[in-house]
C-alpha cells in the first residue's frame, strides 16, 4: 500500500506515526476524535496507537480487496450449479413465506431487540466498527421488519463512516434488489454464536433459534404484559 509508517520511539505515548495524507484517506472523520483537528501531529505525521492503524489499514485493505473483486472478470456458473442454487432459492423462498418472517408491526420496537441486534445497533450508533456479520445481520434484520433501503442508507450513514455507495450496494443485495434476487434473512442463533456475534443472550433466548423469532416472540410479550395492566 506504500503507506509511511513509522514505529514510534520508546519513550513516547503512541505506538506509530503515519503521514497525515495516508491517515486521511480512511480516517472516519465524521467522529472527532478521528479529525485532524483533534490529532497530536507531529512534523506531518499523525501520532496512532497500534489499534487505530490496525483500523485505517483494514479499511484500506477493504478497498483493495473490493477493487480486485470489481475488476475480476465475471465468472459464469455451470448450468448444473446454476440449476441447484435456483432451487435452493425457491425452498428458501418457501419457508420464509410459511414462517410468516414479513409478519412485523409498522413501527419498529427497538426494546424486542434479542440482545445480539441490540448490541449491533448500539455500536453503530457509537461509530464501533461493526464486524461484515454483523453488519449483514443488522442489515438483513431491519430488512425483515421492513426498513426501506433508505431509511438504513440514512441509519448507516447518519451513525457510521461507512462508504455510501457500498452501504448501498450491500444494502441492496441483501434486500434482493441486486445479485441472485435472494431476500435473505439474518443467520440462526448457532450460527452468530459460531462467529461471536451471539453477545448476552437472555433467557427468552433459550427459547428460540433466530433472532426475528426472539422479536416476534417479545413484541408478544410486550403486548401481553401491556394488555394485562390495562386489565
Ligand atoms: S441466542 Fe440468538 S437471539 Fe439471542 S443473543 Fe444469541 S444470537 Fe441473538
Amino acid at each position: 500500500m506504500n503507506w509511511k509508517i513509522k514505529k514510534a520511539d520508546h519513550d513516547c505515548s503512541f505506538d506509530y506515526f503515519l503521514i497525515f495524507t495516508d491517515y486521511l484517506k480512511n480516517a472516519p472523520s465524521s467522529y472527532d476524535r478521528w479529525k485532524l483537528v483533534n490529532r497530536t501531529i507531529i512534523e506531518g505525521n499523525v501520532c496512532l496507537k497500534k489499534n487505530e492503524l490496525a483500523r485505517l489499514l483494514s479499511e484500506e485493505i477493504r478497498k483493495y480487496v473490493e477493487r480486485i473483486i470489481e475488476n475480476s472478470p465475471k465468472v459464469q456458473l455451470p448450468p448444473l450449479l446454476h440449476g441447484k442454487i435456483e432451487r435452493i432459492n425457491q425452498i428458501l423462498n418457501q419457508r420464509r413465506e410459511s414462517i410468516g418472517f414479513q409478519e412485523y408491526p409498522k413501527v419498529t420496537l427497538t426494546a424486542a431487540f434479542p440482545p445480539c441486534v441490540k448490541r449491533l445497533y448500539d455500536s453503530l450508533l457509537i461509530g464501533r466498527h461493526i464486524s461484515h456479520i454483523g453488519r449483514f445481520t443488522l442489515t438483513s434484520f431491519f430488512l425483515n421488519l421492513g426498513m426501506s433501503i433508505e431509511e438504513l442508507l440514512k441509519l448507516y450513514n447518519s451513525a457510521s463512516d461507512f462508504d455510501e455507495k457500498l452501504t448501498r450496494y450491500q444494502i441492496e443485495h441483501i434486500a434482493g434488489k441486486k445479485g441472485s434476487g435472494t431476500k435473505y434473512t439474518p443467520p440462526k442463533c448457532d450460527t452468530l454464536k459460531t462467529h461471536g456475534v451471539c453477545i448476552g443472550p437472555d433467557d427468552l433466548c433459550k427459547t428460540i433459534n433466530h433472532p426475528l423469532s426472539y422479536y416476534r416472540r417479545k413484541i408478544k410479550l410486550i403486548k401481553d404484559l401491556e394488555s394485562v395492566n390495562n386489565d
